[in-house]
């Protein structure tokens, strides 16, 4: 049992203490998932417990896959029966297996997100709501939030009281739509990732012969991240550990931060009332930072009013400070990351994983790859426009989904005129009312199109249900890889994009051909052990974005959102654009407790740094295509000034703040606009005629870019527009209303301006 030397006194007690229930809430950094881990290899190991009758929960499948891979390296390829993964997949399994109870076929659909938010598109549009009052997201968020609440669509329609808060939002119709889009979904035989849980709820909940089977198969169960669990993922825990009672949670409430989406803290308050005999083990010591680093952190936790006390410290070193970098632009905050990171990595012989930038939106990423990339760092970004997001691929992926599924309506809408076989629009709707109105499958009618339709459309449809037959074959013969390749040479999606010889085309033609690479790595994997189509389908569906990385992401600086960083650990971290609005979030200042989630964001982002941490702001920044002048985060001012220090990178101006005093960062408003202002100037002098900018599509104005009064503007003039970028004013209209300018770009040539709506500033 050499792995228990591993172990703190408090550890091993949360790793030994196996029977009944216990639960873990300590602070980021302090070996949680460690004891998880070197629980289920002693379970294995020493208490010859079948990995079969485990089951452990995490927040990503990564995270599991993780876990599985150091489980194995002390028990050995036992590991490999574990029931470990998210809920989501964890429970998409076992509804493959019960299905039938609750209505559904097993090869049902996961639909993804943006399925989900089609059909809403296609439900507001059907019962003539307005997109503005219904907006596609606000109405997905309250189904969501009804269904993580474990409220069905009839409850919600029977329940004022529920309904209230949406009709007080002017969504009156709400309770049809959730009723039409959970019909639609049971129609297409599909469930979105909320229907996996809630369904698991309903499975559990009315057919106890099913319960009483998984409650025997775990006999141990275990949740990672347990302050992120909603109240559906709640109950399931519960329900499944009810007889064994060996349940072991573990979390940290102050790393609660998926409020938004349902989650609870009150599951962890609730879990000591559930359970009387509960052992709490606290974890005190952090690991993972620097004394810095971990000082820091306790001391924006503990601004929150709402959380558990607790006490983190480390015997790490010391380290060094946090330090603050301050940029005038995006842009420059990026070209400021990107040298710190070559520095740090020349002066300290370090790789590109060593390094991580956080950011609080994914739109944030833009300027840092611009900046990483001109200085030849590699990076990989977690999340965002995914592969599996685009287009060629869910086109294909589409084809598979239906195959295996004929009743899937989103793929069907994809996939029924693409490549193009002339079924238009129309027809489509035709079909889905020809199904509800005759109440047969969407497959049932167009297998008889000649019962609804005439001529040329009835046989196009043929056509494709002739297609679809002979990949259903394909699918029911064949491995996945063997299959999915028929699909894509048989659907005619090889040969549509093979011909398109742009640039973009050939891209798109190798992303499909790394679609059948990875449904091949799949097919062939040892740990896979159904090779269907179907299994491929089901791991697809549920990848969620801090999942996708491959062997060649290996030696690359990792960009990703707080969010998914959750769990994860770097030596060198940068937390970009710190400034209000931004982090803290605009959106989430409207109470004290979106605020204190914001915090507990920050605190997140703060504990996954090892050895040196960097916060990074500034002073301008595009946002919605304006320009706007930015102030440095709260969060910032709220850092005890010992653990800080304002970095020597500085932009194109020198700091503000003198050595050993306390530098000021909020509060920069006006500052920042007169730095703004000055870096103008500068560059201003800077610029000369020969300046060769390289043409774009899209000019990107300079840093601080404000627009000058142009009453007295006049032919000759430079200027530098907003959009259309650098030019010279040709002649002046007065004539007529309002005064015009006519101006030739550099790069957009001749353009008539109103100048009472222009953006033009003369240089
Ligand atoms: P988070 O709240 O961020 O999820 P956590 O509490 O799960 O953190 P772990 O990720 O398990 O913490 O551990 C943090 C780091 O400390 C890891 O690198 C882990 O290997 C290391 N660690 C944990 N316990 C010990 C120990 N007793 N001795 C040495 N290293 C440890
Ligand atoms: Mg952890």
């Amino acid at each position: 049992m050499e792995y228990l030397d591993h172990l703190n006194p408090p550890q091993r007690e949360g790793v030994l203490n196996v029977e009944g229930p216990s639960m873990i809430i300590a602070g980021a950094g302090s070996g949680k998932t460690r004891v998880l881990t070197y629980r289920i290899a002693h379970l294995i190991r020493e208490k010859n417990v079948d990995p079969f009758s485990i089951l452990a929960l995490t927040f990503t499948n990564k995270a599991a896959r993780e876990m599985r891979e150091r489980i194995e390296n002390v028990v050995g390829p036992d590991a490999r029966s574990l029931w470990m993964g998210t809920f989501h997949s964890v429970f998409a399994r076992i509804l493959r297996s019960e299905a039938h109870h609750i209505g559904y076929p097993s090869n049902f659909t996961i639909y993804d997100t943006d399925d989900s938010k089609q059909l809403i598109r296609q439900l507001i549009k059907q019962f003539n709501l307005d997109d503005k009052t219904y907006k596609v997201n606000s109405v997905l968020g309250r189904i969501s939030g009804a269904k993580n609440r474990l409220i069905s669509w009839q409850r919600y329609q029977q329940d004022a009281a529920i309904r209230a808060e949406d009709e007080a939002a002017m969504k009156p119709k709400m309770a049809q739509l959730y009723e039409a889009y959970v019909k639609r979904c049971v129609k297409s035989s599909a469930m979105d990732f909320d229907d996996l849980l809630f369904n698991t709820n309903i499975l559990f909940k009315n057919f106890p012969d099913a319960l009483l089977k998984y409650q025997h198969r775990f006999r141990y169960v275990m949740v990672d991240e347990f302050q992120d669990t909603n109240l559906s993922q709640y109950l399931i825990t519960k329900k499944l550990a009810a007889v064994h009672q060996n349940i072991c949670v573990v979390g940290d409430d102050a790393q609660s931060i998926y409020a938004f989406r349902g989650a609870d803290i009150r599951n962890i308050l609730n879990f000591e009332k559930d359970y009387p005999e509960l052992k709490i083990i606290k974890l005190e010591q952090n690991y993972r930072s620097t004394k810095n680093i971990v000082q820091s952190a306790n001391a924006i936790i503990a601004k929150n009013k709402a959380q558990l006390k607790k006490s983190v410290w480390t015997s790490n070193e010391e380290g060094d400070q946090i330090e603050v970098i301050k940029a005038q632009s995006d842009n420059e905050e990026g070209r400021l990351v990107a040298q710190s990171i070559f520095e740090e990595k020349m002066n300290n012989q370090l790789e590109n994983s060593d390094f991580a930038i956080l950011y609080r939106t994914n739109s944030q990423s833009r300027s840092m790859e611009e900046a990483l990339r001109k200085m030849n760092i590699p990076y990989k970004i977690i999340g965002g426009l995914s592969f599996y997001q685009r287009k060629e691929i869910k086109d294909l992926i589409a084809y598979m989904r239906y195959t295996v599924n004929h009743d899937d309506e989103q793929s069907l809408r994809r996939i029924i005129n693409y490549p193009k076989r002339g079924i238009g629009n129309t027809t489509v709707e035709k079909i889905i009312v020809a199904a509800y109105e005759n109440n047969l499958s969407l497959w049932e009618v167009i297998q008889n199109p000649h019962r609804f339709f005439s001529g040329r459309a009835a046989n196009a449809i043929d056509g494709f249900t002739t297609l679809i037959k002979s990949f259903k074959k394909e699918v029911e013969q064949k491995d996945a890889f063997d299959a999915a390749t028929a699909i894509a040479k048989g659907s005619g999606i090889l040969r549509e994009l093979y011909s398109d010889k742009t640039v973009e085309g050939l891209s798109r033609y190798e992303n499909v051909q790394e679609l059948l690479n990875a449904i091949k790595d799949f097919a062939e994997s040892e740990d896979v052990e159904d090779r269907s189509m179907d299994a491929f389908l089901q791991d697809v569906a549920l990848l969620t974005s801090a999942d996708e990385s491959s062997a060649e992401d290996k030696d690359k600086v990792t960009l990703m959102t707080i969010h998914s960083a959750k769990g994860l650990e770097f030596p060198y971290v940068y937390i970009v654009g710190m400034e209000e609005d931004l982090f803290p979030s605009q959106m989430m200042l409207n109470s004290r407790a979106d605020l204190e989630e914001e915090r507990r964001l920050f605190y997140v982002a703060i504990t996954r740094a090892e050895k040196k941490l960097y916060l990074s702001f500034a002073t301008s920044r595009y946002r919605f295509g304006n320009l706007k002048m930015c102030e440095a985060s709260r969060f910032i001012d709220e850092l005890d000034p010992q653990f800080i220090k304002m970095s020597t990178r500085y932009g194109s101006r020198q700091p503000e703040s003198m050595p050993g005093q306390r530098p000021s960062f909020a509060g920069g408003g006006s500052n920042a606009g007169g730095y703004a202002r000055n870096l103008v100037s500068s560059i201003n002098k800077d610029r000369t005629k020969s300046q060769q900018r390289q043409p774009s599509k899209e000019h990107t104005p300079s840093a601080g870019f404000e627009a000058s009064d142009i009453t007295n503007l006049k032919a000759g003039d430079k200027v530098e527009h907003l959009k259309f970028g650098f030019g010279e004013v040709l002649e002046i209209d007065d004539r007529g209303p309002g005064k015009k300018a006519k101006v030739k770009f550099e790069h957009f040539g001749e353009k008539t301006l109103l100048l009472s709506f222009a953006k033009l500033r003369i240089i």
